[in-house]
């Protein structure tokens, strides 16, 4: 009888998370530094701490997606609340991305795009955690709803927040 913990390990394809083409390519040497944000990667993940010693140059997922133009998520802001309230959302949407990006540095506002006085807004973002946690921030603090469905494998979360 084969035991299924003794399959081979499938390079984290079959780990169950989706898999983000951006985490799977090479890791990079460590310790490494971007040369775009400045982010270490050592001890196997991305920070924000200091090489702890002399360091390869090595672009970070997140800086590699802005350069591609290819966000992980996007976040539609709309309803006539934003019209209404358009500072309060955008310094929320603000304070939110800068406490993220200090926890996660993969996780980060690309760019905002739309003016939230007259219409809707888009938000692109370098990560699905950043995508949802941001709608989610904007619930807990305007109310409104969010609609964010968890994407297929390598494809982008298109989420929405709506208040009227
Ligand atoms: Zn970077």
């Amino acid at each position: 009888m084969n035991s299924t913990s003794h399959r081979p390990r499938n390079d984290g394809m079959a780990s169950g998370q989706p898999s983000d083409p951006y985490q799977l390519r090479r890791k990079p040497p460590q310790p490494s530094t971007c040369p775009d944000c400045q982010a270490t990667f050592q001890k196997g993940r991305w920070c924000w701490e200091a090489p702890s010693s002399v360091a390869a140059s090595h672009r970070c997922p997140a800086c590699q997606r802005i350069r591609d133009g290819v966000p992980a998520g996007e976040l539609t802001l709309s309803g006539a609340f934003l019209a209404s309230h358009s500072e309060e959302v955008m310094r929320l949407v603000n304070n939110t991305d800068e406490r993220m990006r200090l926890d996660h540095p993969l996780e980060r506002l690309i760019d905002v795009s739309g003016d939230p006085a007259t219409g809707p807004v888009l938000l692109r973002l370098t990560g699905i955690h950043a995508t949802h946690g941001l709608g989610k921030a904007l619930v807990k603090a305007f109310g409104g709803s969010l609609d964010a469905p968890y994407p297929d494998a390598g494809s982008p979360m298109r989420a929405r927040w709506q208040r009227d």
